[in-house]
């Protein structure tokens, strides 16, 4: 595993060909859906010579592919997108390019990041760093296998419901998704606005901390947008009071995540902290509020894409309406269908109320809940996921089975609250397992420290 401090004060050209060669080395696994090499030299000789410097100056990443960056198209992975140029980059990006830090690819996602698995990719699904015959996680399964096999060391993401934390736990990776609000969401595909935050994969808690820094605080281009990221604390207690989630620890849940997941805990107390058992009851009812409240912005979201504006367009249509039929027919995946039918349906003004607005109720009883345990604990905890990666193909007849693999990312989400993956060691097969913190909003340093100070034992 490399660290990003690796990659200071080295030749930003050498960097980014050995990046590269790693990338085509590691073809197999299909992390990468381009290669941005020409932008990317030019950018290194500037390092090189001097002209740009900054705390990332030479440092190579990859983005996933829902993010417009320039040197290749932008594709969110869909055919609707397969020629866009972006015409601008997304904050994210110039601020970590602000920085000297050098963009060399474009990754796999499942298509506008409706997935959990990278299989709803337009261009085929990544495969698991640690076993091709398994999923990468997803929806930012690309990321998170390129920095897991180092080709970078760190890789963007976006998580709207899991994104980033699933495929972290299932590449053995680190993966931070922070406070709704806290990294800026100009220049990204939108998928669900309300739940939609962008996030780093590194190998390493420090690397994700210097990442997050870098890349958060306010942009006058997204309204939701919070300051800095390492905000004025009050004190924390050295010591934490930890909850551990007994609803993400049933007999339902795989016997070697729950184990592992103990081992966490262990260490925590070993450090001093104090891990008591809590119960978030609605988390029963998350799935069903996420799959509501998702598709319904999803719906919205996607209604751009109209052949019109940009992205592809159908050829032949002889109406309007069968221009954005036939467009969208083509340009969408089947899981970007469902979503958009499923956020139609719970719109529609006789279902409106039975459906969209209970889960928005639901998810203010979720946000209580939430709020009720963090006036005791300073932390919650539990999986990321109730399996380790599953196999390529195994859920892909079945979205409900897929959307259970979100049981316990979802919760977080809904809430806006910051939730980092981290590696906490593999199964009996050697797949890693992950163990998630969660957070009151903006503790997302918190979070991380507290993290670190695990990792570093
Ligand atoms: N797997 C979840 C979904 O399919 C999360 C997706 C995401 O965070 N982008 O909605």
């Amino acid at each position: 595993m490399t660290f990003i401090a690796d990659y200071i004060g080295r030749s930003a050209r050498d960097n980014v060909l050995s990046a590269i060669a790693k990338a085509k080395d590691n073809e197999q696994y299909h992390a990468l859906l381009s290669l941005t090499q020409e932008r990317a030299l030019e950018r290194a000789g500037a390092v090189d010579r001097g002209d740009i410097t900054g705390k990332l100056a030479g440092v190579p990443f990859v983005v996933k592919d829902n993010f417009l960056a320039f040197g290749a198209p932008t594709t969110a992975a869909s055919k609707m997108l397969e020629h866009f140029n972006a015409p601008l980059q997304s904050t994210a990006v110039e601020k970590l390019e602000a920085e000297g830090a050098i963009c060399i690819g474009k990754a796999n996602l499942d298509a506008f990041a409706h997935g959990g698995s990278t299989e709803n990719s337009a261009y085929g699904p990544t495969k698991n760093a640690f076993d091709q015959t398994r999923v990468a996680g997803g929806s930012s399964g690309g990321p998170a296998v390129a920095t897991a096999l180092d080709i970078v060391p760190f890789a963007l993401g976006s998580d709207t419901g899991g994104s980033i934390r699933l495929p972290a736990s299932f590449n053995g990776v680190v993966g931070v998704k922070p406070t709704y609000g806290t990294v800026s969401r100009y220049g990204v595909v939108a998928m669900a606005s309300s739940t939609d935050t962008i996030g780093v994969f590194t190998t390493n808690v420090a690397d994700a901390e210097l990442v997050m820094d870098i890349m958060s605080g306010n942009d006058p281009k997204d309204m939701t947008t919070l300051a800095d990221f390492f905000i004025p604390k009050q004190t924390i207690e050295p010591k934490r009071k930890i909850g551990l989630i007994k609803e993400f620890m049933t007999d339902d849940v795989d016997p070697e995540v729950r184990q592992r997941t103990l081992e966490y805990v262990q260490r925590l107390r070993n450090d001093g902290h104090t891990v008591e058992d809590v119960s978030l009851p609605i988390v029963a009812h998350t799935l069903a509020m996420y799959y509501i409240i998702v598709p319904a912005e999803v719906s919205s979201n996607l209604a751009r894409y109209d052949g019109i504006r940009y992205g592809h367009r159908a050829q032949g249509a002889k109406t309007l309406a069968e221009l954005y039929g036939r467009t969208r027919d083509e340009g969408f995946e089947t899981e970007n269908k469902r979503r958009i039918m499923i956020g139609s349906y719970v719109l529609s003004s006789g279902y409106f109320d039975a459906y969209y607005l209970q889960a928005q109720k639901a998810r203010t009883l979720l946000i209580a809940e939430f709020n009720a345990l963090f006036e005791q604990y300073d932390i919650l905890l539990g999986p990321v996921s109730p399996t380790p990666a599953f196999k390529l193909g195994e859920n892909t007849s079945d979205p409900i089975k897929m959307y259970l693999a979100d049981i316990m990312t979802v919760p977080a989400s809904l809430a806006g609250l910051p939730a980092i993956s981290v590696p906490a060691g593999v199964n009996g097969s050697g797949l890693p397992i992950g163990v998630q913190l969660i957070g009151q909003r903006r503790s997302d340093a918190d979070l991380l420290a507290l993290a670190r100070s695990v990792e570093e034992k």
